[in-house]
C-alpha cells in the first residue's frame, strides 16, 4: 500500500510528491502535448459535421468552435509547447479540457434538442482524451470533466430545449463515460506513482550496491596491515606496465625488498609491534613512487616491491639506494610492553630492468630482481643489488 492521499492520489511526503510531479512532467511531455495537438485537430476537423447536420446553424457553431474555443486552445498549446509547462502543464491541460467541454456544452445549447446525442459524443470523446491519452492527472481531469457535466446541465434547464428525458439521456452517457475515465485515469496514475517509487528505490539499491563493489574492490587490491597495494593489485600493475612498456618499447624496472633479520623484531618485542614497524617501513617506501604508475607492493611477509615503469636500471638502483639508506635511518617507534623509540632496521634490495620483448615475461623480471635481492642478503645485508648493470652492480653503506 502506496503512502498516499486516496482521493487526490497525493504522496503524503511533499519532497517524495514534488520530485514525483517533476518525474512524471518530464515522462509524459511529448505525450500530453502531442495528444493535444491532435485532439485539437480532431476537433477541427468535427466541424465538418457541423456543417453537414445543420447547414443553417454553422455560422453560430462554427464560431462557437473556430473563434471562441480554437482560439484559445491554440493559446495553450503554445504555452504548452513552451516552459510554461514544467510549471502549469496540469492546470493548462485542464483548463483546455474545460475550454472543450464548454464549447461543446454551447453547440448542445444552439442545436435542435433531438439532436443533442450527437454533440453529447462530442463530450464523451473529451472526457476520453482527458482521462487517458492526455495523462492529466486524477485530480484535475476528474475536476475538468465534471464541470463540464455540471454546466451541460446547467446549460441546457437554463437555455436549452431539451426535454427533461432528452437531458437523462444524455447525461446517461456522459455520467458513465466519467465514471470508466476515473477509474481508467485514477489506476493509471497509482501504477506511475508505484513505479516511481520502486525506481527510487531500485535507484538507491543500485547506489548502496555500487558503494559496497567499490568498497570491495579497493579492499581486493589493498594490503589490509600497511594499506599498500597487495600481491594481487601488483600483478594486475606489472603485467599492464609491461604491456605497455612492450607498446612502447621502453624500460621497465623492479626493485624487490626484504626486511632484514625481522624476525628478531617479532621475537623481541612481540607480533603487535612488528606489524608497527611494517607499517613504518611500508610509510617510508611509499614515498618514493612519485611519478604516475609507480607502485609500491607488499608481496606478503616483510617483502615488499617497487615497479619503475619508464626507469633505467641505473635509476632503480639509486631509487633502490636512496630506500635502503631511508629505512636505516629510520627511527621505529614501538608502542607496548617494550615501548620507546630508536629501533634501526635495514633492508636488502635487489634490482632488475628490461625492455619488454617475444622472449621475456614480466615474471622473468621478478625473478631476477629476487635474485639480485638474495645476492645482497647473502653479501651480508643492508645492501642493494642492481642486476643489469655492468659496472658496479653492488651499492652498499660504508
Ligand atoms: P632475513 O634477513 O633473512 O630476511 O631474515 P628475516 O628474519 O627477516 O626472514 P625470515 O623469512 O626468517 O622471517 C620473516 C619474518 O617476518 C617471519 C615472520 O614472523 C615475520 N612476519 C611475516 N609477516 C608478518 C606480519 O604480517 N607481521 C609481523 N609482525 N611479522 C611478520
Ligand atoms: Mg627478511
Ligand atoms: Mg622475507
Amino acid at each position: 500500500m502506496l503512502d498516499i492521499n486516496l482521493i487526490t492520489l497525493s504522496f503524503q511526503a511533499p519532497e517524495v510528491e514534488r520530485s514525483f510531479r517533476e518525474n512524471y512532467s518530464r515522462r509524459f511531455h511529448y505525450q500530453s502535448v502531442l495528444a493535444m495537438g491532435l485532439a485539437v485537430g480532431l476537433y477541427c476537423l468535427f466541424g465538418a459535421l457541423d456543417w453537414l447536420l445543420y447547414p443553417r446553424l454553422v455560422e453560430e457553431l462554427w464560431g462557437i468552435r473556430y473563434v471562441y474555443s480554437l482560439l484559445p486552445l491554440l493559446l495553450i498549446m503554445l504555452a504548452l509547447a513552451g516552459r510554461m509547462y514544467w510549471r502549469f502543464s496540469q492546470q493548462l491541460m485542464a483548463l483546455s479540457l474545460i475550454i472543450g467541454n464548454l464549447a461543446i456544452v454551447a453547440m448542445t445549447v444552439v442545436i435542435p434538442a433531438e439532436m443533442n446525442d450527437v454533440y453529447v459524443g462530442g463530450l464523451m470523446l473529451v472526457a476520453l482524451y482527458g482521462y487517458t491519452v492526455a495523462r492529466i492527472r486524477f485530480v484535475w481531469a476528474t475536476a475538468a470533466n465534471w464541470l463540464g457535466i455540471v454546466a451541460y446541465n446547467l446549460a441546457n434547464v437554463w437555455w436549452g430545449d431539451a426535454s427533461e428525458w432528452e437531458l437523462i439521456a444524455g447525461n446517461f452517457f456522459c455520467v458513465t463515460t466519467n465514471f470508466m475515465g476515473m477509474v481508467a485515469c485514477y489506476s493509471m496514475e497509482y501504477d506511475s506513482r508505484r513505479g516511481y517509487l520502486l525506481q527510487q528505490e531500485l535507484k538507491k539499491e543500485r547506489a548502496r550496491l555500487n558503494q559496497v563493489n567499490r568498497r570491495l574492490e579497493k579492499q581486493a587490491l589493498t594490503d589490509d596491515l600497511t594499506r599498500l597495494a597487495n600481491r594481487r593489485s601488483f600483478f594486475e600493475h606489472l603485467h599492464e606496465e609491461w604491456r605497455r612498456a612492450k607498446r612502447h618499447e621502453q624500460c621497465l624496472s623492479l626493485i624487490m625488498i626484504d626486511v632484514d633479520y625481522f624476525k628478531r623484531v617479532n621475537d623481541r618485542y612481540g607480533h603487535q609491534a612488528g606489524d608497527e614497524c611494517l607499517k613504518q617501513v611500508a610509510e617510508a617506501l611509499a614515498s618514493h613512487a612519485r611519478r604516475a604508475g609507480e607502485v609500491v607492493a607488499r608481496l606478503g611477509g616483510e617483502e615488499f616491491v617497487l615497479l619503475l615503469p619508464g626507469a633505467s636500471a641505473e635509476a632503480a638502483c639509486e631509487v633502490a639506494e636512496a630506500m635502503r639508506r631511508d629505512i636505516a635511518a629510520l627511527d621505529f617507534v614501538i608502542s607496548g610492553p617494550v615501548a620507546g623509540r630508536g629501533l634501526r632496521l635495514t633492508i636488502s634490495c635487489g634490482t632488475a630492468s628490461a625492455i619488454p620483448d617475444d622472449e621475456s615475461t614480466p615474471e622473468s623480471l621478478l625473478s631476477r630482481a629476487d635474485q639480485a635481492m638474495y645476492d645482497a642478503k647473502d653479501q651480508g645485508r643492508d645492501l642493494v643489488v642492481c642486476q643489469d648493470i655492468p659496472v658496479a652492480g653492488v651499492a652498499s653503506e660504508a
